[in-house]
């Protein structure tokens, strides 16, 4: 590949890629990675360096270690992964101290590279796996036969070689080929970053960045580069978030204040037990922000059990008081059932508006769901259409073209990690001014993690549970170690439904051969056909250990009409025990409901099991859980499992639990748009850098942006394409 630098003008991060590399290279980058420009290629960023003259004997490695190894291919093999999709290419090499073992997961395309003798440099961080040295998913430059290492890395300049994420079409070299093309033919770039700021951290320009990232002088300036790109996501990201947020808070809507005598005071005075102090906090927050002509946009965070839905319940009052309709959106028809049950309840003849014997204030409630009727649905919709429904309860269904409402005050969105800003925004199109709106999310997140996901919401937070509420013991059940503790855990059950209660047996399938949302941890590799699940442990416990106990079992799969009635039978007390998938994960309220025993526990994240115990203990009588495991002590299951145990933090194991996911799983669907620009930003890792940022996009708000056209420029362009992608998934 010849540079074209004779006949290109200077480039900028803007210039089309073909001007600067040849046609072929162009549509590769366009066809894998979708760049267009020479700032989308300056920004696929080198994962290590190779260094010159640097290299370990792998007799010498330790465990975390971050190596370049020159090795021979000694043998190479992939294989399917038992029991789910995918598969696994092992690569033995070996430098003559010792074997060493790579492992690609997915990347069997490899195995054509990786020829039995064929050598190269390898780099990666030294892991275990199975009590084996190993490099997991390591780079590597290949040496042309007869060649040797210096003519390996022959034609680029530094000491360090970038090593940057590769595929078959395009490999490493060849990336860092094109990139140094791209930044020869690069003119001085403009820096967005307010020079303020570049000072404050002592941050090198755009500039100076790019060119250290992919051609570090050494170590340290590349560290140094990393983070000013680094901090420039968490910055544009917060001003972004922090625009929105400013931009929604200068809407119109209609105010909604508290007034002297009406729902909302019956219901408060009707109300069998006292608000927590917390609820009565958030409480007035959110009165607060309902009493303003601009709407409301707040995130409930709180602890499982903390009393969310009654915080709701009361705003939802406020703006019913006001003429106004409130929706509430929940994640699925287990739950929206349970909170048109729940809320019924607790308006008691509050919410028999129209008939008769009614109170003159009261109000109805109404739910649209995708399984109902079509009666039903019509009566639904005409209710809602009419305003005569001041709540209206549903499922994804109440985004749907036929929902209309008379004067849409307020949105509640329950267990928000399910639905992403598009459904929020779906719904809030069907106000005549803008809505309110509270989001409640049951998975209580790190600050930052809130930060980023819910940036542009105000965050209010639940930490308290109700008085009088008994705390949950959890025990881990170690079958394989214990096998007698499995047998006392059924007896468990039934000495609480001798005294009344009632229990759950929570599975991760529906029958066996399927899955029903439980966390595989894919490198295990092992078949998980001896799962649990509902329909074996049906008659296996209803025939043996629960005999004369009455059992019923609920999944994702069955009817929405037999789901309904056997939660309603469930919370009637005719069923005693509940045999379950994670359909009962969220949400579910069952204050008489004082066992579960989650079998195959290891197969569900830790904010998972949170969530699936948050189901006991939410009356006045102590909860059990039981975490039943075929994990043995010391493996990282057994670890998650005993971290679950230890703590009923939800805070805290939600970082525990979120450290363990991809950063794209724990940014969720929430943040479209936002999320293909965080190429660097570890949300938990980089969490002083996230609340710098912030502080720091707060300041350039509340000046004057135009100041920095350069910054406000590149703002623009982002909130473009996240337009763009929204529209593209319309
Ligand atoms: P979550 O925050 O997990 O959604 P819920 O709103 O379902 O919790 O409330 C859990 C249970 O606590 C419900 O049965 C509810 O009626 C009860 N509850 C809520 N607030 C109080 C309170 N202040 N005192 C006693 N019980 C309460
Ligand atoms: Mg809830």
């Amino acid at each position: 590949m010849q540079p074209r630098r004779e006949n290109v003008a200077m480039a900028t991060l803007d210039s089309k890629l073909v001007g600067v590399l040849g046609d072929r290279t162009t549509k590769v980058l366009r066809d894998l990675y979708g760049y267009l420009t020479v700032g989308d290629l300056l920004h696929h960023y080198p994962r290590r360096y190779l260094v010159r003259g640097e290299l370990s004997d792998i007799s010498e490695l330790n465990e975390g270690d971050e190596v370049t190894i020159l090795a021979e291919v000694f043998s190479a093999s992939s294989r399917r992964l038992q029991g789910r999709k995918g598969n696994i290419l092992e690569v033995i090499v070996t430098d003559g101290s010792a074997k060493l073992s790579l492992t690609f997961f997915n990347q069997a395309w490899r195995e054509k590279d990786l020829k039995i003798g064929k050598q190269g440099l390898f780099a990666g961080k030294v892991g275990v796996f199975n009590g084996k040295r190993q490099l997991a998913h390591p780079d590597y430059e290949l040496i042309a036969d007869g060649n040797d290492v210096d003519a390996a890395v022959e034609g680029f300049a530094g000491k360090y070689l970038p090593m940057y994420p590769a595929s078959s079409k395009m490999p490493s070299w060849k990336i860092a080929q094109c990139i140094e093309l791209a930044i020869g033919a690069l003119d001085d770039v403009p820096d967005f970053l307010p020079e303020l700021i570049r000072e404050k951290y002592g941050y090198p320009t755009l500039h100076q960045a790019l060119v250290q990232l992919h051609n570090p002088a050494d170590l340290d300036s590349a560290e140094k580069a990393r983070e000013r790109l680094t901090y420039d996501e968490a910055f544009l990201l917060q001003l972004l978030l922090l625009a929105r947020r400013k931009e929604l808070k200068g809407l119109d809507a209609v105010a909604r204040a508290v007034t002297a005598d009406g729902l909302l005071k019956e219901f408060d005075s009707a109300l069998p037990f006292e608000l927590t102090a917390g609820q009565r906090a958030v409480s007035a927050e959110i009165e607060n922000d309902l009493a303003q002509p601009h709407p409301m946009n707040r995130l409930l965070q709180g602890e499982v059990g903390s009393g969310k839905t009654i915080v709701a319940l009361r705003a939802m009052l406020t703006v019913i008081d006001n003429g106004g309709q409130a929706a509430l959106l929940a994640p699925t028809e287990v739950l929206a059932a349970q909170h048109l049950r729940t809320i019924q309840t607790l308006l008691g003849p509050l919410a028999h508006g129209g008939m008769l014997g009614g109170s003159e204030k009261a109000t109805h409630v109404t739910l649209i769901t995708g399984s109902q009727s079509a009666a039903s649905r019509k009566e639904a919709l005409a209710q809602a259409a009419s305003g005569a429904a001041g709540i209206v309860i549903g499922t994804h269904a109440l985004l749907g073209q036929s929902v209309e409402f008379k004067d849409l005050g307020l949105i509640v969105v329950d267990e928000q990690h399910r639905f992403g800003v598009e459904q929020r925004d779906a719904l809030k199109g069907k106000a005549v001014t803008p809505p309110h709106l509270l989001v409640m999310t049951a998975t209580p997140i790190p600050r930052t993690v809130a930060m980023t996901v819910f940036g542009d919401l105000d965050v209010s937070t639940l930490r308290e549970l109700p008085l009088g509420r008994q705390p949950i013991t959890t025990h881990v059940v170690p079958v394989l170690e214990k096998p007698g503790f499995l047998e006392r855990a059924w007896e468990r059950i039934r000495e609480e439904v001798s005294q009344g209660h009632q229990a759950y047996v929570v599975a991760p399938r529906i029958a066996a051969g399927t899955s029903e949302d439980a966390d595989i941890d894919f490198l295990m590799g092992e078949s998980s056909s001896t799962l649990a699940s509902v329909e074996d442990l049906g008659p296996l416990l209803s025939g043996g250990a629960l005999q004369g106990l009455s059992v019923a079992p609920l999944h994702g799969k069955q009817a929405s009409e037999l789901k309904d009635a056997t939660m309603k039978a469930f919370s009637n007390k005719e069923i005693d025990v509940l045999i379950s998938t994670t359909v009962i994960e969220v949400g579910v309220d069952i204050p008489n409901a004082t066992v579960m025993v989650i079998m195959d526990a290891d197969r569900f994240g830790v904010s998972q099991l949170h969530q699936l115990r948050g189901r006991v203990g939410r009356g006045t009588s102590p909860g059990l859980c039981l975490l039943v495991t075929s994990a043995l002590a010391q493996t990282p299951a057994r670890e998650r499992l005993e971290a679950v145990a230890g703590t009923t933090d939800g805070f805290e194991l939600s970082r525990i639990d979120l450290e363990q996911r991809r950063e794209g799983d724990v940014l969720g669907a929430s943040q479209s748009g936002s999320r293909s620009h965080l190429r660097l930003l570890r949300v938990l890792r980089d969490e002083s850098m996230i609340e710098q940022a912030r502080e720091d996009a707060s300041r350039i708000l509340d000046g004057d942006i135009k100041e920095y056209p350069l910054l406000e420029a590149e703002l623009a362009q982002i909130q473009a394409d996240a337009a763009a992608e929204f529209i593209d998934k319309a």
